[in-house]
């Protein structure tokens, strides 16, 4: 039987197969640079999140690690993603130190590859060895889909933790996530408010904002209350403290089941990214 990646709604965790709790909400750094960042990060961590996503392409590893820092919560309650970029897959054990030096933080609990690209094999394998050595602790991939993914998993030794794709209610991948879980890996969400550009339209969507007022909630807190009880682990982009905070206070409401039909029938396949 694989793992059980059901998530538990108490302690907001999930427990990855390579034996690690993560965080289900989290704050994803796209975009943001700078003390931005800084600032952003500390924010999060201290309004009670636990878990970050960056990424070298996101050119802020070392500003994560300094919100960390700067937020005086102890680095071992915290979880942190980044990834490594294709141009970085020809020399990743490189790029691997590279990233623990920026970042600062004594290892890295998730390392994705960031999307499919040549020598990707030649990395995971570099990201294994980088496990065995106690660097990384889990990782996994972002950006696979069902084809990639079966030309992958005979290639590798250890099975990817989780996959990180794009999932939001315009784009939904309903095939793609229940196969990916079948193989006990944890998804992933991002976009989840449908990416910076696009978000206005889905946070203005008549049949989720009917939903929202149905439970005195927000349209983002609706959405990623979807993907939570579709066991999507989300990581909502934000450098508003108040956004911030409204990101994560999504544990005292529940969507029926009709609610959670009528977000499936949102569905147009309409990637907002073009990877
Ligand atoms: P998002 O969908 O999370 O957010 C989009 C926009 O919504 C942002 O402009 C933000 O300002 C706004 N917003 C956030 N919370 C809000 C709220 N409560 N109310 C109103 N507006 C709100 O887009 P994103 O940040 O680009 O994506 C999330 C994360 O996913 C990224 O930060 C990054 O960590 C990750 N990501 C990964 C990949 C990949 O290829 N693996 C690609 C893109 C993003």
């Amino acid at each position: 039987m694989e793992n059980d990646i059901s998530f538990n709604l108490q302690t907001k965790t999930v427990r990855l197969n390579s034996g690690y709790d993560m965080p289900i909400v989290g704050i994803g750094t796209y975009s943001l640079t700078g003390a931005t960042c800084v600032n952003s990060v500390s924010t999060a961590l201290q309004n009670g999140y636990r878990l970050i996503d960056t990424a070298y392409m996101y050119h802020n590893e070392r500003e994560v690690g300094e919100g960390i820092k700067k937020s005086g919560v102890p680095r071992e309650e915290i979880f942190v993603i980044t990834k490594l970029y294709p141009s970085q897959f020809n020399d990743a054990e490189k790029s691997i130190n590279e990233a623990l030096e920026k970042l600062d933080i004594d290892y890295i609990d998730l390392m994705l590859l960031h999307h499919p690209g040549a020598n990707d094999v030649k990395a995971y394998k570099e990201m294994e060895k980088a496990v065995r050595e106690g660097k990384i602790r889990s990782i996994g991939l972002s950006n696979w889909y069902i084809k990639e993914l079966e030309s992958f998993l005979p290639q590798i030794t250890i099975m990817p933790a989780l996959v990180q794709n794009e999932i939001h209610p315009y784009y939904q991948e309903n095939e793609v996530v229940p196969y990916i879980q079948s193989k006990g890996i944890v998804v992933q969400a991002w976009y989840p408010l449908g990416g910076r550009g696009h978000q206005k339209e889905l946070l203005n969507d008549k049949v989720l904002k009917e939903i929202a007022q149905n439970h005195n909630k927000s349209v983002a807190q609706v959405i990623l209350r979807w993907d939570i009880q579709k066991e999507v682990v989300v990581i909502p982009g934000s450098s508003n403290p108040a956004h911030i905070k409204e990101n994560i206070d999504i544990f005292d409401f529940e969507l029926t089941a009709e609610e959670m039909q009528k977000i499936a029938s949102l569905e147009r396949n309409e990637k907002h990214d073009w990877y």
